[in-house]
């Protein structure tokens, strides 16, 4: 928690201009030019092995010789076909692990094609010059109910939206897009982009969105069964895992991914408080990102200390060297025993750790650091949702999404497999398929 008067946590540690160039596009739009450059390095290889890395399987080298031949629209209507955020995916896929690494000219040269930038440009093309490019099929007369208009919510509603099934989206927080919208760093998604995005694809029509209305809230699990054919779950994962350490209750020491969120919500970043020295615990992508963007608000001092080897970090290794080309200063195999300091963090204490046959532990070895803020960043949780088996943290899935129950479906982060944006839209949009099969008998 931080109060408004927690001593070392301070606004405005830059100026406006600065607080501007530092969250500007982290990668900047190609224009037409660079984009024909670009894709002329795709070798167009037959049984691409790049379509196979992606989790929406896009038919990449399709789309990259139709950038080739002038005709950028037609390439974004081959990434929607499959992946209907496919704007939102070319700006956070951690590509180097997913298409660009299975790339043959990454391979032969460590150089992929630039996939992710060249579906930005073929889908910032389309949205830029045409309304929603797809045509709803003739009303079915069923309706599905989806819970959480995340990646996985969203691209579960357009899908059954096309095939004529009329969706109502339910979505707890004020605002859709689910982490688009309160999770992906500021300077991956610039501009309001998750906003608009939500906007357009809605453009497909037969989805009504119904923001402030929580499962366990206002709806059941019960009534939305009763009340549609079918139920979609894309509730993501809510809650946080708490930091076992001394003093972890003391003023400064706070979630990650409530900070990330009040940041990307905030109009006005020369106002939101970051410590002077700040330190995050964790290794993962919200690791990275609280840790990057406390140091682009300005701290002095922002270290990452995870407990583990850096081989073993959830971040990849380019957003590694993103947080290192930022200042971020990465401290492995340390796990925090204590946060030190008067009602409010000052210093926090780390203890380095060793892996042995029994697994992690401490090596008696400790060292302090001055942490007037401290981020936990250790890992999200699930809520559990009522009369659903679980598959250890999370809820537990067969095939194409379907729960334990009759009728109702899930997928996202919710559900086992990797929480990316991509993988939750893939498992939205299977999930919207079997489910039209099974409305449609
Ligand atoms: C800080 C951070 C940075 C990340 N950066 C990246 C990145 O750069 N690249 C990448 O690929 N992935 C990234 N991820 C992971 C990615 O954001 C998730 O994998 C993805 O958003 C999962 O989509 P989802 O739809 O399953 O869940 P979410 O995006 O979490 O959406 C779930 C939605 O359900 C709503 N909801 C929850 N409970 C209820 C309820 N009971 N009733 C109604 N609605 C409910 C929530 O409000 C939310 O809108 C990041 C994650 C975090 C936390
Ligand atoms: S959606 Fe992501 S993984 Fe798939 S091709 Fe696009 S950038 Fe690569």
């Amino acid at each position: 928690m931080t109060s408004p008067f927690t001593p070392g946590i301070a606004a405005g540690r830059l100026s406006a201009e600065e607080v501007a160039r530092n969250f500007a596009d982290l990668h900047g739009p190609y224009d037409a030019h660079e984009a024909a450059v670009a894709a002329d390095r795709c070798y167009f290889c037959h049984d691409a092995p790049c379509i196979t890395a992606c989790p929406t399987e896009i038919d990449i080298p399709l789309f990259i010789r139709q950038i080739s031949t002038g005709q950028p629209e037609a390439a974004a209507r081959t990434i929607f076909e499959q992946n209907i955020l496919g704007g939102m995916c070319a700006r956070v896929c951690p590509t180097e692990q997913l298409c660009e690494e299975a790339c043959v000219r990454e391979a032969a040269e460590g150089k992929p094609v630039e996939i992710g930038r060249l579906q930005r440009h073929a889908t910032d093309s389309l949205m830029a010059r045409q309304g929603h490019p797809f045509d709803r099929a003739p009303e079915t007369g069923k309706r599905v109910a989806v819970v959480g208009a995340g990646p996985a919510g969203l691209a579960c509603a357009h899908r059954l939206a096309m095939h004529g099934h009329s969706v109502t989206l339910y979505e707890a927080r004020e605002k859709p897009g689910g982490l688009n919208e309160y999770g992906i760093a500021a300077y991956k998604t610039v501009g309001g982009y998750a906003e608009r995005e939500v906007a357009w694809l809605l453009g497909i029509g037969g989805i009504t969105l119904e923001t402030g209305t929580a499962l366990g809230r206002e709806l059941s699990l019960e009534s939305l069964r009763a009340e549609f054919d079918a139920v979609f779950l894309g509730v993501g994962l809510g809650g946080v895992n708490a930091l076992m350490a001394e003093g972890a209750d003391k003023d400064g020491v706070e979630d990650a991914v409530a900070f990330i969120a009040d940041l990307r919500q905030s109009v006005d970043l020369t106002t939101l408080p970051v410590g002077r020295n700040v330190v995050v615990i964790g290794g993962g992508m919200t690791a990275v990102d609280a840790a990057v963007q406390s140091k682009l608000l300005g701290a002095e001092s922002v270290t990452i200390a995870y407990r583990r080897s850096r081989e073993k970090m959830g971040a990849s290794r380019y957003e590694q060297d993103l947080a290192a080309s930022k200042g971020v200063r990465i401290l492995a195999n340390v796990m925090p025993v204590a946060v030190h300091g008067t009602g409010a963090a000052a210093e926090i204490e780390l203890e380095y750790t060793a892996e042995t046959e029994n697994g992690l532990t401490g090596t008696g070895e400790r060292l302090r650091l001055p942490a007037d803020q401290v981020f936990r960043a250790i890992g999200q949780t699930l809520t559990p949702v009522d009369g659903l088996e679980m598959d250890g943290r999370k809820l537990r899935v067969s095939g194409t999404g379907r729960t334990s129950v009759p009728g109702v479906w899930a997928g996202g982060d919710c559900t086992p497999g990797e929480d990316l944006t991509v993988v939750a839209v893939a498992e939205g949009r299977d999930a919207a398929e079997d489910i039209h099969a099974q409305l449609m008998g």
